[in-house]
């Protein structure tokens, strides 16, 4: 049987928060002088996962909120034109959209300065249309980001065993980020739903996080027990391994690219995964996929710029595997 359902059962829904992203353009420590910065870009780890979802093809749908504001027309045009449908993205009078500043160090690790908790970001709920839209959804996928968030928690634990219920499928990228910390409920929940998950999308040490076990192979096998189905280990420029219970672990070595803005890599690497597989394809044809989008999208400098169409990613491929 598939491990995910397909798209005719109905969207890959993603819940949480939808940002502009404001990106310095110099390399330094965070953003206590006055700098050069470009932006607006579309963004929010959701939002970027459910765009290249949609832009692959996959049937897709977001749930979350933003502001009655040009931020907000940004991430509702960018959606809408990848085909992601956003009925149940609702518009806040009140709020400002969600915004993220971030900032590369010289190392290659970035300080973020974020307005969403205070944003019309966090501000959405079990309204009638994020109601419609879990009853026809056929697959949830979690971001980890999103869990810190009160409103898309609520949505997210209503709507895991109802789209489950239905026949629907879940996958979870635990995306676990130092700025956003987390309590003992919030944890209790990610565990939770990490055991309900059919596909994991695992980047570093999120996956022996996941597991709680130390060591990759006890924590491959503790997910497994723990009903864990499939999951796909991203390793940066290195590509990324799917694992599954019964067969061979599947690595792909990843696009040799020049890394421009590595910000969303892993969203887009989601996307086209979730949306391959729902669409029928095989791991192999699958992990390709989600490479060549992780690796196209970081030679783009904004967090979902560089998200591909089919055709694009086919073309980048064929140039990839032509040129090596
Ligand atoms: P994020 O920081 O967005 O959460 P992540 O840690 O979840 O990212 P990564 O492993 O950094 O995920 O990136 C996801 C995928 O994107 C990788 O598995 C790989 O296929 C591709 N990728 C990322 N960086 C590069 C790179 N420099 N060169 C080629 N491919 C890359
Ligand atoms: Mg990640």
């Amino acid at each position: 049987m598939a491990v995910l359902t397909p798209d005719a059962l109905g969207p890959t829904v993603c819940v949480g928060e939808i940002l502009v992203e404001i990106v310095a353009t110099t390399i330094g420590e965070g953003f206590r002088a006055a700098q050069p910065l470009t932006g607006p870009y579309p963004s929010g780890a959701p939002a970027i996962f459910i765009d290249q979802c949609g832009r692959i093809g996959g049937s897709a749908a977001m749930i979350g909120a933003v502001g009655r504001d040009d931020f907000g027309a940004v991430n509702l045009d960018r959606l809408r034109r990848d085909g992601v449908d956003v009925s149940a993205v609702s518009e806040d009078a009140d709020f400002p959209t969600g915004s993220a500043f971030v900032r590369y160090r010289a190392d290659g690790s970035r300080d973020f300065v974020y307005n969403i908790a205070t944003s019309a970001a966090a501000r959405f709920g079990l309204s009638d249309a994020v109601r419609a839209l879990i009853d026809r959804a056929g697959h949830l996928h979690v971001m980890g980001t999103a869990l810190s968030m009160p409103a898309a928690r609520s949505v997210i634990e209503y709507a895991a065993p109802r789209i489950r219920a239905r026949g629907g499928s879940l996958s979870v990228d635990p995306n676990l980020r130092k700025e956003l910390a987390r309590d003992a409920e919030t944890e209790v929940l990610f565990k939770r739903l990490i055991a309900l998950s059919d596909l994991l999308l695992p980047s570093g040490d999120e996956l022996e996080r996941a597991a709680g076990i130390t060591g990759q192979d006890a924590a491959i096998t503790r997910l497994f027990e723990m009903g864990v189905k499939e999951i796909a280990l991203k390793q940066g420029a290195s590509g990324a391994t799917v694992f599954t219970p019964d067969a061979k672990p599947v690595h792909h070595p990843g696009f040799r690219v020049e890394e421009r803005d590595p910000t969303g890599a892993g969203d887009c690497f989601g996307g086209a995964y979730v949306a391959c597989r729902r669409l029928g394809l095989s791991i192999p044809d699958a992990l390709r996929y989600g490479n060549a989008a992780g690796a196209r999208n970081v030679t783009v400098l904004g967090p979902m710029e560089g998200a591909g169409t089919r055709a694009e990613l086919d073309a980048f491929i064929a140039k990839q595997e032509g040129s090596a």
